[in-house]
């Protein structure tokens, strides 16, 4: 009901901007608004044409203010970046998202944190096909749900996370970032039966992005990948912690033998790297050794516990100093960069049986020599989205920053969502380690 009280003289149906809804076929069971997406459907995308180039942010403004589910209809109106083609600037403009199904959730979309995952996926570095709704790490307000939601309500303020199956053995054993199908969940951007949730006019566009694509003002999700959190949260910074933020910390606490005294080096201190050094210092981790090569990320990571930091530019050999920091080398040596070379400089840190843990697959091949390994039995071990438990991990994080023991606001800055592409460019420059998009900015 909630959905219909919002509607008003302001509403705006798609194609127009008031007026009762027009009449549109009901979505029904097997109807041709399920059927799966055809692939390749490179073919459709002929039809999108005239889409602006840059965002207006009075087209955001006017898209997300209280309006227009349509009550009669199968869709609403949202706007929302879009990637029509790998490789382009992303375009803000409007779409039509489906009302949620019976175990779906219908979430407004207040922030939403950028990842480098997001410019992969945008580049076609990531399985993903075209055009997708991007973003993974979405906060917002629940406006409906779906009438099998028993555990979410409308009103709900909630984090939006990674999804899963939730049925598969992985899965069933709490190891979720393990989903046996994950990639389907991930990447494919569509629903388990291929349909897409979103359309620009007769175009389908894909809007299950890791279970979400939170570059919207609306996003559909499960009862699997929400997290409640209090009314009064602070959704702008929470956005930070949904996906880099779990998987440094999650390395740490959950991955890798990291206890008090463990002698650590984080090669890479972005998002993943810092919350690492974050959750070493809580752990009780020393020394932790932060290694990078933009000085400014350098001086943060010192200033949220490590102990020494090491300047990549300036010295390009730092294995020596770890060792002698370390005496002989550190127990664990996490790489959040994905470069081949960087994994080796963490694998030659490591001491007698040391670990290193790669959470990254974007980088090269990685080649060492098998003694590099053998010789002091040390190991490699990859580790998805922080060995997490469905949201558990997330909501000690949540708890963690509303006590002030993981700072996340420290590495976030925050952009209006019609900045969005301006938002990537600073994050890919090393000018900002985590944007946040604001959609009431
Ligand atoms: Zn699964
Ligand atoms: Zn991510």
């Amino acid at each position: 009901m909630a959905r219909r009280e919002r509607r008003g003289p302001n509403a705006v149906y798609f194609g127009r901007t008031q007026g009762p809804p027009r009449k549109r076929v009901r979505r029904t069971a097997g109807g041709a608004e399920d059927r799966p997406l055809p692939m390749p459907i490179a073919c459709l995308m002929s039809q999108h044409i005239g889409a602006p180039l840059y965002a207006d942010a009075a087209l955001v403004e006017s898209r997300t203010q209280p309006h227009s589910l349509r009550g009669d209809d199968a869709t609403m109106e949202i706007v929302a970046a879009v990637a029509w083609n790998p490789g382009e600037t992303l375009t803000v403009e409007p779409l039509e998202l489906e009302e949620p199904r019976p175990d779906e959730v219908l979430v407004k979309i207040e922030a939403v944190g950028v990842c480098p995952t997001d410019i992969g996926a945008r580049d076609g570095r990531l399985p993903v096909s075209f055009p997708i709704i991007l973003g993974h790490e979405g906060a917002g307000r629940v406006v409906q749900v779906g009438k099998e939601i028993r555990t979410i309500a409308a009103g709900d303020a909630v984090l939006v996370t990674p999804d899963a199956c939730g049925r598969c053995d992985r899965c069933r054993q709490g190891q979720t970032t393990y989903c046996d199908n994950l990639f389907a969940y991930t990447f494919a951007g569509v629903r388990p039966d291929g349909s897409p949730r979103a359309r620009k006019g007769a175009v389908p566009v894909r809007a299950a992005f890791f279970g979400q694509s939170s570059f919207a003002s609306y996003v559909l999700a499960t009862e699997r990948n929400l997290l409640r959190v209090p009314g009064d949260a602070p959704l702008q910074w929470l956005a930070g912690l949904v996906c880099g933020a779990q998987t440094g910390a999650g390395a740490v606490w959950n991955a890798m033998p990291v206890t008090v005294g463990t002698a650590l080096a984080v090669f890479g201190v972005g998002t993943v790297g810092l919350s690492a050094v974050i959750a070493a210092k809580l752990a009780g981790a020393d020394p932790i050794i932060a290694v990078d090569r933009v000085s400014s990320r350098l001086r943060l990571a010192q200033e949220l516990g490590a102990t020494y930091a090491i300047d990549l530019g300036r010295v390009s050999y730092p294995v020596d100093r770890i060792i002698r920091w370390t005496d002989g080398g550190c127990q664990v040596a996490l790489d959040t960069t994905g470069s081949p070379q960087v994994i080796r400089l963490a694998v030659e840190s490591l001491a007698t049986r040391g670990v290193c843990g790669i959470v990254t697959g974007k980088g090269g091949e990685i080649c060492l020599p098998p003694s590099a390994l053998l010789d002091k039995g040390r190991m490699i071990r990859g580790i998805m989205g922080g060995d997490a438990t469905g949201s558990l991990l997330l909501k000690k994080l949540v708890g963690l920053f509303s006590e002030g023991k993981f700072p996340i606001d420290r590495l976030v800055k925050h952009y209006p969502f019609a900045e969005i592409n301006r938002a990537i460019a600073a994050m890919q420059a090393g000018e900002v380690i985590k944007p946040v998009l604001l959609f009431s900015a």
